[in-house]
C-alpha cells in the first residue's frame, strides 16, 4: 500500500498508508455534463469504503472541506472552483438475487439499467438514458416518465461522515420526495450502495421499453452540454394557469405540478442566450453550454429565467440542479 498525494503544497498530511491518489489544482470541466468549472483544489478517485474512509481522513487532516461528486450530471461548479476535497465515486459492483439488485453507489445508471434487463428484471427501463451514478439518482430521487427511483429502492446503505459508522435505510426511511431525499437534505450521509427491488419480466420487452424510451430523449432532449432539467416544475394551485396549460398542451397535469419548460416558453424565453449559456430550443427547461459557457453566464440567464416568470405568471421557480463552490 502506497501513498500517492501529489503534492505541491509541503504542508500537507500525507499518510504512507493511503491507497488513493490525491491531486492539486485539477479542473472540474471533464468531470460534469455542462462541462462547466475552475479548479478542485484536491481531488481524488475513489472505488470502495476503505478508500472513501481514506479520502475523508485526508480532508480531515488537512482540515478542508469535501464534496462528494457522481457523474456530475446535476451539478454546476463554479468558475473559481471548490476550495477543498473533491471526491469522485467510481465503478462500483452488483450483487443480484432473485429480483433484487445490490449496486456499488458509484455504478452509472446504464449499467445498471443493461444489466437489469439482461437478468429479465423489469422496473427500471425508465431511467434509460439518465446521466448519473445510481447514488446519484436515489440522493435526488430521479425520475422520468411517471416512474422515480423511490418506487424501486428498497435499501440504503450510507456511511455517515458525522457519525462516522455506516447506517442502512428502508424505503421508508429514505424520505423520497419529489426529487428529493434524506440524503438530500442531510449532507453528512453518503451512499455506499443501493438495494433495488425489480420484477421478472421479458427480456425481450424490457429491451424494446428501453429502445422506445431512448428514441424519445433523443427526440425531445437537447445533444449539447447541460446538467438535464435545470429548474423544478413547480406545484401550482393557479386554475387558470392549468387550464391555459392543459388545453394548449392537451394534457393533464400530473401532482398539480406545471411543468417549467412550458412557463419559460410563456415567459417568452426559449432560445434565449446569456454568453454561451442558452434556453434550449427544443426543451425550455434545459440550459445548454454552446461551448465556451462559463458558470456566470448560466447563474446570469438563471436568475434572469427565476425573474420573468415571476414577473409574468406570478411563480417562483427553484433549481433541480445543484449549484457547487459558489
Ligand atoms: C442530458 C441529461 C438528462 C437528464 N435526465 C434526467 C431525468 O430524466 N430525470 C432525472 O431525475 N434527472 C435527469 N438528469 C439529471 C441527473 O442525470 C440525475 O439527477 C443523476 O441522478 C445525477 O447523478 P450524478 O451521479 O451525476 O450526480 P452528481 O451530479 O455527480 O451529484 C449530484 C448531487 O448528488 C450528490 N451525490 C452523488 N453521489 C452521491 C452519493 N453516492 N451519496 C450521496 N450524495 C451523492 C452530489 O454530492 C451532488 O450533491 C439528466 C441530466 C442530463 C445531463
Amino acid at each position: 500500500m502506497k501513498v500517492k498525494i501529489e503534492r505541491k503544497n509541503k504542508e500537507l498530511v500525507g499518510n504512507k498508508n493511503f491507497m488513493i491518489n490525491i491531486q492539486e489544482n485539477i479542473s472540474l470541466v471533464p468531470y460534469t455534463t455542462f462541462r462547466i468549472g475552475g479548479l478542485a483544489k484536491f481531488f481524488c478517485e475513489v472505488k470502495n469504503q476503505e478508500e472513501l474512509k481514506e479520502a475523508l481522513d485526508f480532508a480531515e487532516k488537512n482540515k478542508v472541506v469535501v464534496f462528494l461528486l457522481g457523474k456530475g450530471s446535476n451539478i454546476l461548479f463554479s468558475d473559481d472552483g471548490f476550495a477543498g476535497l473533491v471526491i469522485k465515486l467510481i465503478k462500483g459492483a452488483c450483487q443480484i438475487s432473485g429480483t433484487n439488485m445490490k449496486c456499488g453507489a458509484g455504478m452509472s445508471l446504464a449499467k445498471v439499467v443493461i444489466l437489469a434487463m439482461k437478468t429479465s428484471l423489469t422496473g427500471l427501463e425508465w431511467a434509460a438514458g439518465i446521466p448519473g451514478t445510481i447514488g446519484g439518482a436515489v440522493r435526488g430521487n430521479a425520475g422520468a416518465y411517471g416512474s422515480e427511483m423511490k418506487n424501486i429502492v428498497q435499501a440504503v446503505k450510507v456511511f455517515d461522515i458525522k457519525e462516522k459508522q455506516v447506517r442502512i435505510y428502508n424505503s421508508v426511511e429514505c424520505e423520497f420526495e419529489y426529487r428529493c431525499s434524506l440524503f438530500k437534505k442531510n449532507k453528512n450521509l453518503i451512499i455506499l450502495s443501493v438495494t433495488l427491488e425489480l420484477q421478472k419480466g421479458e427480456t425481450e420487452q424490457i429491451s424494446q421499453k428501453i429502445q422506445t424510451i431512448v428514441k424519445k430523449r433523443k427526440d425531445t432532449l437537447p445533444k449539447e452540454r447541460s446538467a438535464g432539467s435545470f429548474f423544478k416544475n413547480p406545484i401550482t394551485n393557479n386554475k387558470k394557469l392549468i387550464k391555459q396549460f392543459e388545453e394548449e398542451k392537451k394534457v393533464k397535469i400530473r401532482d398539480d405540478k406545471i411543468p417549467a419548460a412550458w412557463l419559460i416558453e410563456e415567459a417568452g424565453l426559449r432560445g434565449k442566450k446569456i454568453g454561451g449559456a442558452q434556453v434550449d430550443k427544443k426543451h425550455s427547461n434545459f440550459i445548454v453550454n454552446t461551448g465556451q459557457a462559463t458558470a456566470q453566464d448560466v447563474i446570469i440567464l438563471a436568475s434572469v429565467i427565476k425573474q420573468k416568470v415571476r414577473e409574468k405568471l406570478s411563480i417562483q421557480l427553484r433549481e433541480e440542479i445543484q449549484y457547487v463552490g459558489f
